[in-house]
């Protein structure tokens, strides 16, 4: 098959005979993820399910994203298919009424135990043997819950899920970056708090374009000398290409990333004419954490071959595949994210990045690796 010349929205379903092969193959094969959020990996079936049960109702926003009156507010959300229409609102609804039927149940011990625990039966469907998931517990408090207590419900959650399919995982644990410096600094020792738990590393996700990374460098510094690793959203949303830039050299240089969620332009090679970023990837061992569709869907790029994750990888860095938020939008799971990358780079370039989530895996020994790696029909 040849390499597809442009990977856009319209080029992520398989059509012809042997695209519907390859995708198959993929779908059956064992694989592995670094970033993904919980939030927004939930199937809407289960959120429905876990609604019911509690009596709780949701209904399309009352707003659109611009403030103005949306058209079908207050009709009932009351199917799997109105809960996907109102997640893959990108463009019609805010981001936060998109979330808030997930978040507005992960509010109690025993939810978030429950939701995540069919979170990783969801992973095994999908033949995913090992997750580093994360998520913001900043947002589950707003029933008085602690960051501590949401902490520990998600790492029990996925334990039982564990328990009962045999899925590897582990926790990143989030910092929404609008948050101030002092919440920041909690969450990051909440993390500590829960480093050999579970927890794996310290993230900074959220709006990028208010909030430099620099913000929250105290929270990193924080994390540092510990044994948690630290990653960061980074030059994946700023208007332009030179602010993306300077994000991912911020992250690299100032919170002292161990990853780096999306990195756009990471092609460009260099940061104000002298940062080779290239070399801080190589040379510090960060992990790329590529989400094609989701930079694809959220209109981030239009064409997923501007990422050419091809090239970083010839040049030693060490690139990820990943799904994001893999139920708010069409074609998100990772198997997708998997047969665009293999439709424009090949099935070698597949190989090596079916395996590169366990080499960079933050939550596993070399010994594990080698174990996960012999299970896993590419690597
Ligand atoms: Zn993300």
């Amino acid at each position: 098959m040849p390499p597809a010349e442009h990977m856009t929205l319209a080029d992520i379903r398989p059509r012809t005979r042997q695209e519907l092969e390859l995708a198959a193959a993929i779908a059956g094969i064992p694989k592995a993820l670094v970033h993904n959020h919980l939030d927004g990996s939930i199937p809407a079936e289960i959120v429905l399910k876990l609604a019911k049960e509690r009596d709780v109702e949701f209904s399309f926003p009352e707003k659109d994203r611009l403030g103005n009156p949306s058209p079908r507010h207050g009709e009932a959300i009351d199917s799997p298919d109105k809960l996907r229409e109102l997640w893959g609102g990108w463009g019609t609804y805010d981001i936060v009424d998109q979330f808030s039927a997930t978040t507005s149940l992960m509010q109690t011990r025993e939810c978030i135990i429950a939701m995540t625990q069919e979170y990783v039966k969801s992973l095994q469907k999908q033949n995913i043997l090992y997750v580093e998931t994360r998520f913001a517990p900043q947002y589950c408090t707003q029933q008085g819950l602690s960051l501590d207590e949401s902490v520990a419900a998600a790492l029990e959650g996925l334990k039982r899920g564990s328990a009962e399919t045999g899925v590897r995982t582990a926790l990143i644990v989030c910092i929404g970056r609008e948050s101030d410096v002092e919440t920041g600094l909690e969450i990051a020792e909440t993390a500590l708090a829960y480093q050999h738990k579970g927890v794996v590393a310290l993230d900074l996700a959220c709006w990028e374009v208010p909030y430099p990374p620099e913000l929250h460098a105290k929270a990193f510094e924080a994390t540092l000398g510990s044994d948690l690793k630290r990653t960061v959203h980074a030059g994946e949303m700023c208007s332009t290409q030179e602010e993306n830039l300077r994000n991912i050299f911020t992250a690299l240089r100032v919170l002292h990333a161990d990853g780096i969620g999306h990195a756009i332009p990471l092609p460009a090679r260099t940061y104000g004419a002298v940062h080779d970023l290239w070399k801080m990837f190589k040379e510090g061992n960060v992990r790329l954490e590529s989400n094609p569709i989701s930079n694809l869907t959220l209109g981030s790029i239009s064409d997923a071959r501007v990422l050419e994750l091809n090239t970083l990888a010839n040049n030693g860095i060490l690139v990820t595949i990943n799904d994001d938020d893999p139920k708010m939008w069409r074609n998100g799971e990772l198997a997708c994210n998997l047969y665009a990358v293999a439709r424009m780079h090949g099935t070698d370039f597949l190989k090596q990045v079916i395996a590169n989530p366990v080499r960079a895996a933050f939550g596993l020994s070399e010994k594990e690796k080698e174990n996960l790696a012999a299970k896993m029909e590419f690597a």
